[in-house]
């Protein structure tokens, strides 16, 4: 007891520690609030140290290195790169899709300065910041108009409460989809003020079945691209322009989510065929919805493309104020719509297609180059192959198409004890957390008590190995 209380006497004062010549050089680099809100926690801790009965503590030096590393800390930022080696190339965790280079000048351009956001710059008066974006999106869809929102659950939001508030709104019960662990469409309809009616079963819905609904006053007919899973086999849904034409006779809007948009035919790189946000419009959707940082390859947005009269209700909904998307996403989607008006140049530019339609041939040379250095980090911990493999594209984009890609795989070593007999494996799981611990994490995926890391998402291979080089040094 006496130990600790001299051990507590003998802690140094702040304002004491504050004058001392390493505290004066991190006020110099972080500012006296920040360097004395670090110096309480670092006398804190050790007086908690002291009282714990672990060790007398309280040297001025200890201190001030625990200020230094506190304060260092403290500017890192948590939000950072990681390598995507998951295998699911728009991975909703890891931010979905990388930007192309020319959208993040664009960014670049607008952050730094003020920008004719809401400024026209013809005459001089107010503008509207999704003028930037709208004409390109009425070209490259065929819609009449356009507007834009912070992401598609949030369009999707926008657009039952300004078509449907108190009203009912029928959807197929074969759609009643729940996306991502917190999309689902019953709860998104609650939350617009809409009731949910529900129409047909899951299996099988017919056009009588939405006609019933229209007689009970739905007020408006909301098709859900079921985006992560399929229903096969004893299947009927009623095809999108019959819908429409239903809708249009009864005076009603027919609305059209259909999460990934694409702008355009996936065919033409050999990938499996969704319906284009054209085609939605061609079958007459009156307002359809997509995201922006799916299959597009741009940034986090929700696009709402439609009828002129509907688009301009949604405009002048007060939710749209609430959810509308900032300068930075408004520059990055400018730029990436550009791109997809030269539709030669698209797969080479921007990143999500790019990586979709990846050879398998070019995965497995990036995976043969790389091998040598995972080899190496890993040489006491796991035995290191090349495999084929398959990733998907993830966000909900083509569920069951899977693409031909290559895989580094990580086998668990037996573990060796201090006595040497290789009683326990290493776990997967703690190669998975050195994984996580590289300057730039990599993340991988465990699948069968092994570590597999698809190399379809990395592009820059040097940097990729220095990762693992770099860290040895530690
Ligand atoms: C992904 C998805 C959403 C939600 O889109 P976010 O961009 O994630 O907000 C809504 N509807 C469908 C059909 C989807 O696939």
């Amino acid at each position: 007891m006496n130990d600790i209380n001299t051990a507590l006497r003998k802690l140094p004062s702040i304002d004491v520690l504050l004058l001392q010549e390493q505290a004066v050089a991190l006020e110099k680099e972080f500012g006296r609030t920040a360097v004395r809100a670090v110096y309480q926690r670092a006398v804190q801790q050790q007086r908690e140290k002291i009282l714990a009965g672990e060790g007398a503590g309280g040297l001025p030096e200890n201190l001030h290195q625990a200020a230094a590393t506190l304060l260092r800390d403290s500017v890192v930022p948590s939000l950072k790169p990681v390598y995507n080696v998951t295998g699911t190339v728009l991975h909703t965790n890891l931010g979905r899709s990388a930007l192309p280079t020319s959208a993040i000048e664009a960014i670049n351009g607008v952050a730094s300065q003020p920008c004719n956001l809401e400024y026209n710059l013809q005459n001089g008066k107010r503008g509207q910041r999704d003028h930037h974006v709208e004409d390109l999106l009425c070209e490259l869809t065929g819609a009449e108009a356009a507007t834009v929102v912070n992401n598609n659950a949030a369009a999707v939001l926008l657009v039952l409460n300004a078509m449907a508030e108190g009203s009912s709104v029928a959807v197929s019960r074969g759609e009643l989809v729940e996306i991502g662990g917190s999309f689902r469409v019953p709860d998104i309809m609650k939350k617009a003020g809409c009731e949910l009616y529900e129409v047909g079963t899951t299996n099988r819905t017919h056009l009588h079945d939405f006609e019933r609904a229209l007689d009970d006053n739905a007020a408006a007919v909301m098709r859900v691209h079921t985006s992560n899973y399929r229903i096969e086999g004893f299947s009927t849904e009623v095809p999108e322009a019959e819908l429409a034409a239903l809708c249009h006779d009864r005076g009603v809007p027919f609305l059209n989510d259909l999460g990934s948009g694409l702008l355009v035919d996936l065919a033409q790189f050999d990938l499996p065929t969704e319906p284009t946000v054209r085609e939605a419009v061609e079958s007459g959707a009156d307002v359809i919805t997509f995201s922006g940082d799916k299959l597009l390859g741009g940034p986090q947005c929700g696009l709402i493309v439609g009828r002129k009269d509907l688009i301009a209700r949604i405009n002048a909904n007060p939710l749209k104020r609430a959810l509308r998307c900032d300068k930075l996403t408004l520059a990055a989607l400018q730029v990436l719509l550009q791109l997809y008006s030269q539709p030669e140049r698209l797969q080479e530019q921007v990143p999500a297609l790019r990586l979709i339609t990846r050879e398998q041939a070019e995965i497995r040379r990036i995976a043969e180059q790389v091998l040598p250095s995972v080899a190496d980090y890993f040489a006491n911990s796991a035995k290191v192959r090349i495999e084929d493999s398959k990733s998907q594209i993830g966000s909900g984009a083509m569920p069951v198409e899977s693409l031909a890609s290559c895989s580094i795989v990580l086998e668990p070593l037996p573990a060796v004890s201090d006595a040497g007999d290789q009683s326990a494996k290493i776990s997967p799981n703690s190669i998975a957390r050195q994984l996580r611990e590289l300057p730039t994490p990599v993340i991988g995926r465990i699948h069968k008590d092994e570590l597999w890391l698809d190399m379809r998402c990395i592009e820059d291979t040097s940097s990729f190995i220095a990762n693992f080089q770099s860290n040895k040094l530690h």
